[in-house]
């Protein structure tokens, strides 16, 4: 197996080919450090990727007043990357969060996400 990656770990963004047939025998080109290798072997073997979403606020915490100019429903999003296979799941989890009123920015909505230590967080406060 050969690819080209990015390295996407700090601003230098390494080009980079990566030759080898699994996680542990990988030959990687192009890399400033050893970062590039680790890089390479989560993003070809094991990905992961920060998930953003929105989630519904109990109605009850909603103003009917056309005075509410602040988003209807809260953006949230996972506190770090998340294996990329189980965002669909996550997504459906996401779905029937729902969330009170006042909440603050950085506030834990729901941890360890399906077990993989990985917290979700709200990243706006409301009011
Ligand atoms: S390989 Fe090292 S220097 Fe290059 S982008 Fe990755 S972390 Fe930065």
């Amino acid at each position: 197996m050969k690819s080209d990656l990015t390295c996407v770990t700090c601003p230098f963004s390494c080009s980079m080919e990566v030759v080898g047939q699994g996680p542990e025998d990988l030959v990687v080109v192009g890399n400033r450090c050893k970062r590039g290798l680790a890089y390479a072997k989560e993003e070809l073997f094991a990905p992961k990727r920060l998930v953003t979403s929105t989630l519904r606020i109990v109605p009850e915490f909603l103003p009917d007043s056309e005075q509410w100019d602040l988003p209807r429903r809260l953006p949230c999003r996972t506190r770090s990357a998340f294996p990329r296979e189980l965002i669909p799941e996550l997504l459906e989890i996401i779905r029937t969060i729902e969330v009170v009123l006042p909440i603050k920015s950085g506030d834990l909505i729901r941890c360890d996400l399906l077990g993989t230590g990985v917290d979700l967080i709200a990243t706006r406060s409301l009011p």
